[in-house]
This record gives C-alpha cells, structure tokens and sequence, in this order.
C-alpha cells in the first residue's frame, strides 16, 4: 500500500481547505543552524509518490528575473531517505536534479543551502536574518507541483525573528501553507526583527485588505513611519488606474522592505507582496515601491502568456515585457508624480528621458519593443564571458515600454480630448485577463497574447483602424511618435539638450589606456560612421597628439556641427586616418513650457492637471 503511515497522518492534520488537489501536501521544514555562515537546511517529505523515479529538482529560473540562474549551485549535503528512514541512493541526470529509486512511496530529502546576496532573487542568511526567496531556495519534484504544501521554519536558537511572508498562516506562527508549487514558489518570505507598519483599504464592494510594510532597516522609527505613509500614498494612488483593489489573497499585501549596507538595490513583484530591498535610508525606496505595487495588476494577475504557468526548468520567453514591465515602469513613476511624491518637473523630465532613448536609442535600428522582450534572459541579471554588442543593439524593455505607453497615453488623451486614456487600457486589459483570476491562488485564466493588447485598445478607443496601426507602428513595429506634438497639447516642451553642440557620439576612455575608445560606438552616430569603434586609440585629431578621449571630447565640444575632424587612429600595429564629420548632439530633454519663457494655455494647463495630476478627487 503506497500510502503509508505518516501520509495519512499528515492527511489527518491539515485543514480540508489546504487540499483542493486532493494529494497529501508536500512538507517542508526550513533550520538555520549555523546563520553565520549563511546556511539554511531544508528537510522536504514527498508523499504519496508514484512508482518509480522521483525526479527532485532545484529552478534555474525565478519569476520576475528573466536570466537562467541555476540555483543548484549553491545546494550541498544531499540526503534521500524513505518512508522508514533508510537511506536511499541519489543519481544526478544532470546539473538539476537528483533522482531517487527504490522508495516506499515517501520520499525525503534533507539538504543544506548557502546564500548571501539580499535582492529579489536569491537566497540571503545571516545572524539579522533569512531573507528568501524560494526558487533560489527550495527543492520541488516533478509532477507533483499541483499537491498543496505545509512549510514549518525554525529560527536560530535565541533569535528574536519573526516572519513576514504571503503564505497563509496557520494555527502555528512559524507554519504557512500554499495550495500549489506556483504559489508557494511567489511567496518571498522573510524571517528577521523587522518592523511593521500597516493600514487597510476598501473596495467599493466593501470588501477590506491589509497593506503591510515589514521593514527590516536600520533607518530610524521615523524613516520607518515617513516610509510607510508614502507606501499608503501610492496604494490610494495606484487603485485609481484599475478602479478596485486585486482580491489580495488571504486579504492582505505585503511590502517586504530590507534596507541594510550591503544590500542589492532590487525590486520584485509577487501576487500578494513585494521585496523591496537596497543599502541605504528605506525612504529612498518609494519609486521602487510605486513600481511593485503597480505589478499586483499588471503581471501578477494581468499575465502575458509566456509567464503562465511559470517554467521553472528553463529561462521564461514572452513578447510582451515592454508591457509587464515598461508599462509599469511608466505608471510607476507616474503615480510618484501624482500623489505628491515626486514633483512635476522630475516626473516631466523621466517622460523626457524615455522618448529620447526610443527616438535616439540605436537599438531601435535592430528591435521593436516585442523583439526587445525576447532579450530578457540574455539582459536581465544574465552573465556572459563573451562580449555582447547590447549596448548598441538592445533598449531595455522598461524603457522602451515606459515610451509606448508614454506615446500611447498622449496619442490617446490627444485623440479624444482626454476623454479616453491610458487608465482605459489598463482597465479593460484588467477586466479581461486580470480580475477573472484563476482556479486557484498562484494561477491565472486568461493570459494575454500580443493580439490582446490590439483588440482591448481597439475596444476602449473605439477606432479599430487607430489600434491596429497603432500596434503596427509602435509595438511591433520600430517607429516612434511625434513625442514633442503630443507634450505640447500638455505644455511641455521637447528640445534638444544641448543645442547647437557638435557631437561625435558618445566615446568613452578604457579604464587601462587613456586615449583608447572604451565602448562600442553605435551606428548613426558620427564616430561610427567614420570607422571609429571599441578599442582604437586616438593618436592625434586634427595634427594634435590626442591625451585623452576626455581631450577629445573637449575638442568636439569647441567644433562646431559641421565641422571635420581629421583624426589619427592606431589600431594593433596599423596606423588609420579617419575623418569625422560632427552632427548637432541630438540628446532631447522635456521641459515645462513655463520654464523655456512660455505661459501654457488654459487648455494646456487642464490637459496637463487630468494626466499629471491626482486622480483621486475626480
Ligand atoms: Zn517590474
């Protein structure tokens, strides 16, 4: 009989609720014997296996960081044992897994795990705290990722940690359960002597959440508290774009704040909570905060195919993070503006900064914003022994995206006066793929694919001909919009940084030699079209030895647009003769109209108030 005696027992002692699969849950206990050397060690009991081969598995990929990561690395000490306790051998198929024979239909497995790295990502243990997250943690089994899970964590002997996560808590303080391996696997927890702040909101249903920050810093109680309120500021912010709250599961959302020295700066969304973590004051962290939180709708229930259901065997590909991402990026910053968090002439100057990389980006020449989401694994915290040539070939999709929506809000407040917007999109693209939800907490329903962003922007414009060029302009296309037309109707001017500056493009000095180019140089620019590129040394310009490529700058900076510039190149043993012909820097800055001598115009002023202002009192 395969189900034995500790399986039922365990059957026994769970709440029906935790079992919608209808499988004994996996168990899982997590120790930190020896946190000082940043070790965890994780005992994990797989009920009710089926015969054969348990195939145990560490991911090579976390949600929300798109690069393979192998998180096998860091495991050692593995044991198997079955149902008795006898020790069972261990084969390793490849660098992922281990597969064990010959159980009675219970199979455990004990492990240590090292990790130091405080982000969103990885793995982190000390004496202040286990900061986790559990693919980069956790071991899991092959099909048996739909049976719920009880995790029990015992912290050191003597700490005073407490734990923060999304699972759902128990009886236990220290024993949370998840319904399946997805939901288990987007619970960040973090065990430490943090700090919580929390208040509630409502939606007009009545239905009322808790919003937790628990902060784990060093910055002091009033940090904590200024902190805290502007977390709420941009929760009260946010909901407007969606008009209601995400039904939260378990009722509440957590910020998991980790602000210590040493500390990545990161961000990382999850369904029902974020991580938010970097080294210095926690109040420096809103615009992440403002980001994140924006995620609890727009990928963490509005879900690209592609991301759904999570692959954690291999690296994630979708064709939409320009959205997921870019689209956040662009609400994130926007939302600072409009509650008060950051003023006008920041959040102007970021949509400045995100037309100038799409219009002047040289990425733009090899990818639209679709081919810049296939990237992701290769750019998103990806390393590579070789070089890459993403410098001039790739534009992140966070701000290729932050671009699109930035064009595709004004082109539609353009469009109809402001009577359609951005908020439109997002809440049919909400309505559609994000509040049907999915059969359980972790899984999502309705995924949208490419085509669903041109049929919900057809439906809320109205103009189907609109959307479908718009889509194959914009999204799929590599072409930009008329950004300084559209700012205007705002009152904001787009010029040129600095104008009447020749420019040879961006050259840059390598760290070992000071007059050797240090960076690729991108087509369209001058330099490059001169024959310049990574790793010339610039022996003379104009019939002057050449001292620096800081010198050289300096010289273009002298020129003239126009001018001609004679110069010297050694490259290996050749010796070459270039000559570059300097262009107007055609880097572009957003401005207040008010700021250039202007005076916006009572229709420029209410374009300007509807879209950057507050949208809570209308
Ligand atoms: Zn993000």
């Amino acid at each position: 009989m395969r189900l034995c005696s500790i399986a039922v027992l365990l059957a026994l002692t769970l709440p029906t609720a935790a079992q919608p699969n209808g499988g004994a849950p996996v168990v899982y206990k997590v120790s930190f014997p020896a946190p000082e050397h940043h070790v965890a060690a994780v005992d994990v009991t797989f009920p009710d296996v089926p015969a054969g081969t348990l195939q145990a598995r560490m991911s090579r990929s976390s949600p929300g960081r798109y690069a393979v990561h192998e998180f096998a690395k860091n495991v050692f000490d593995v044991h198997a044992f079955d149902g008795k306790g006898k020790e069972l051998p261990l084969a390793r198929p490849n660098p992922y897994q281990w597969d064990v024979t010959g159980h009675d239909g219970i199979v455990r497995i004990t492990y240590k795990i090292f990790g130091r790295l405080v982000d969103g990502t990885y793995l982190a243990i000390d004496t202040t705290h286990a900061h986790m997250n559990m693919p980069a943690t956790l071991m899991w089994a092959r099909r048996m990722d739909d049976r719920p899970v009880r995790i029990t964590f015992t912290p050191p002997a003597g700490s005073n940690w407490r734990p923060a996560t999304q699972l759902f808590p128990t009886t236990d303080a220290w024993t949370f359960t998840a319904p399946n391996l997805q939901y288990l696997f987007d619970s960040p927890t973090e065990l430490s002597a943090h700090q919580v702040r929390e208040f509630t909101v409502a939606n007009s249903d009545g239905k009322r959440f808790t919003i937790r920050a628990a902060v784990h810093t060093a910055s002091s109680e009033r940090d904590i508290d200024e902190y805290a309120a502007g977390v709420e500021k941009i929760v009260r912010e946010a909901v407007t774009v969606f008009g209601e709250y995400p039904a939260f599961d378990g009722g509440t959302y957590t910020f998991l704040a980790d602000y210590l020295p040493g500390n990545a700066g990161d961000g990382m969304e999850h369904r029902n909570s974020t991580v938010v973590s970097g080294r210095g004051n926690v109040r420096n962290g809103l615009g992440t905060a403002s980001h994140e939180f924006f995620h609890a709708w727009n990928v963490e229930r509005i879900r690209p195919q592609g991301l759904e259901p999570f692959n954690y065997e291999e690296a994630n590909l979708t064709d939409s993070l320009w959205v997921a991402e870019g689209f956040t990026q662009y609400y994130g910053s926007l939302i600072m503006g409009r509650s008060g968090l950051a003023d006008l002439k920041r959040t102007v100057g970021g949509m400045g900064n995100l037309a100038d990389s799409v219009i002047n980006g040289a990425g733009r020449q090899f990818r639209s914003p679709v081919e810049m989401s296939h990237m992701a694994p290769f750019t998103d915290a990806a390393r590579a022994v070789d070089p890459t040539n993403f410098s001039i070939t790739f534009i992140s999709y966070y701000t290729y995206g932050g671009a699109v929506a930035l064009a595709l809000d004004l082109s539609l407040r353009d469009k109809t006066d402001g009577k359609v917007t951005l908020d439109d999109f997002m809440r049919a693209m909400w309505k559609v793929h994000g509040k049907p939800g999915g059969p359980a907490p972790g899984l999502v329903a309705k995924p949208y694919a490419l085509s669903d962003i041109r049929d919900r922007l057809a439906e809320v414009s109205g103009d189907r001909a609109f959307a479908d060029q718009f889509y194959t302009r914009y999204m799929i296309g590599r072409e930009v919009v008329d950004y300084a037309r559209l700012m205007q109707r705002a009152g904001i001017v787009l010029r040129k940084r600095n104008a009447g500056m020749a420019w040879a493009g961006e050259l840059r000095g390598a760290p070992d030699a000071v007059n050797r180019i240090g960076n690729l140089q991108a087509p369209g620019a001058p330099a490059y079209a001169a024959g310049l590129e990574q790793d010339d040394i610039l022996a003379d310009v104009n019939g002057k030895p050449v001292t620096s490529i800081q010198q050289f700058n300096e010289t273009v900076a002298a020129s003239k647009p126009g001018d001609r510039m004679a110069v010297l190149v050694k490259r290996g043993s050749a010796t070459v003769n270039a000559t570059i012909t300097l262009q107007e820097d055609p880097e572009l800055e957003a401005v207040l109209l008010e700021d250039t001598g202007g005076t916006p115009t009572p229709a420029q002023k209410s374009f300007r108030d509807r879209w950057l202002g507050s949208q809570q009192r209308r």
